[in-house]
C-alpha cells in the first residue's frame, strides 16, 4: 500500500482574490516547488455566503503565461470571459481547464445570475505546470459540463468516483492535458472504503474537502492535503465521515520552476520577458 510521506496542514489564514473569492491556499508552503510538480497551487473557496448585489464581484482583468488554471466549481457560479474571446459560466459540477500557454488575459467574476440572487459559493482552482515545450503554445480553452463528466460508482456503493482527467478503472474523463495527469472527484462515505492503483513515479496528492480519512494509520483531516510517497502503487482510502476530496496524480515535469504572481516560467529572464509583452499588449486586452 502506498504511503503518505507528508501532510501539508490546513493553511492558517487565507486572502482575497479580488472582491469575490476568499480563498485556502491548500499547498501552503509546497506550492510552486518541483516536490509536487506538474502541480503548482490550489486555492480553495470554502462554502462562503455572498448577500444579493447588483454589481459583480470577482477579480478584473489580468494575465497568465505558461501553466493551466483548472476552475471547479461545487457551488455557486463563475463567469469567465477572456481576451481569446472565449465567455462562459462555470456552475455547480462544471469545469474549465484554461491552457494560459503563451498569454491570456482574463477575468472572473460571480455571475449575474448569482450575484442578483445572492447563495453560497464552494470552489477550488489548481495551477497545473506547463513542460517548457508547451509553455509558448497558443491559448486554450476546455469549458468541461457536469453532465460531460463521468461518475463511477464503486460496486460496493459506498464510493463514486467523478472523472475530470485521466482513467479510473478504465473510465477514461474528458479533459485534454499536456502531461500525463488524473483528477477525479472522489466521495467516499463514513466506514468505507476504496483501493485504487496509481503509476508510482508520478506525484499523487489528496486534497480532503469535507470529512475525515486515513492512509494506514495516518489520519487525513478536512482541508489538509496528503502528498503519497512514490513507493507503491496502491492507494487504500478509509473513511471515518463521509469525505468529499479532490485527487490529483501527475507525471513530475523535471524543470526549474520560476513563478512570479500571474506567470510561472522556468527562467527569470521569460519572467521579465512576460511582463515586457503583457505591457505591450501582446497577450490581449480586456475592457473592465
Ligand atoms: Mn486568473
Amino acid at each position: 500500500m502506498k504511503k503518505i510521506k507528508t501532510i501539508i496542514p490546513a493553511p492558517p489564514k487565507g486572502h482575497w482574490v479580488g472582491d469575490g473569492f476568499p480563498v485556502q491556499p491548500v499547498f501552503s508552503g509546497m506550492a510552486f516547488t518541483r516536490e509536487i510538480s506538474p502541480f503548482l497551487m490550489l486555492d480553495y473557496v470554502q462554502p462562503a455566503v455572498f448577500t444579493p448585489t447588483l454589481r459583480q464581484r470577482g477579480v478584473g482583468p489580468h494575465p497568465h503565461r505558461g501553466f493551466e488554471t483548472v476552475t471547479i466549481s461545487y457551488r455557486g457560479e463563475i463567469e469567465h470571459a477572456d481576451s481569446v474571446g472565449n465567455v462562459g459560466i462555470v456552475g455547480p459540477g462544471d469545469v474549465q481547464w484554461m491552457t494560459a500557454g503563451s498569454g491570456i488575459v482574463h477575468k472572473e467574476m460571480h455571475s449575474s445570475t448569482f450575484s442578483r440572487n445572492g447563495g453560497t459559493m464552494e470552489m477550488v482552482q489548481l495551477w497545473v505546470n506547463l513542460p517548457a515545450k508547451y509553455k509558448m503554445i497558443a491559448p486554450r480553452y476546455q469549458p468541461i459540463l457536469s453532465r460531460d463528466i463521468p461518475i463511477i460508482k464503486l460496486t460496493n456503493d459506498c464510493a463514486t468516483v467523478r472523472v475530470i482527467a485521466g482513467k479510473f478503472k478504465e473510465v477514461v474523463g474528458p479533459a485534454s492535458t499536456f502531461s500525463p495527469i488524473d483528477l477525479w472527484d472522489i466521495d467516499l462515505k463514513s466506514g468505507g472504503s476504496m483501493e485504487f492503483s496509481v503509476r508510482n513515479s508520478d506525484t499523487t496528492m489528496l486534497f480532503v474537502r469535507k470529512g475525515r480519512l486515513v492512509v494506514g494509520d495516518v489520519v487525513v483531516n478536512a482541508q489538509e492535503v496528503a502528498l503519497f510517497a512514490h513507493e507503491e502503487s496502491i492507494v487504500r482510502l478509509d473513511a471515518q465521515e463521509d469525505v468529499s476530496a479532490l485527487f490529483m496524480s501527475g507525471e513530475p515535469i523535471h524543470e526549474s520552476i520560476v513563478a512570479r504572481g500571474p506567470f510561472v516560467m522556468n527562467f527569470e529572464e521569460e519572467i521579465r520577458q512576460a511582463m515586457i509583452d503583457y505591457q505591450n499588449g501582446e497577450m490581449g486586452q480586456m475592457a473592465d
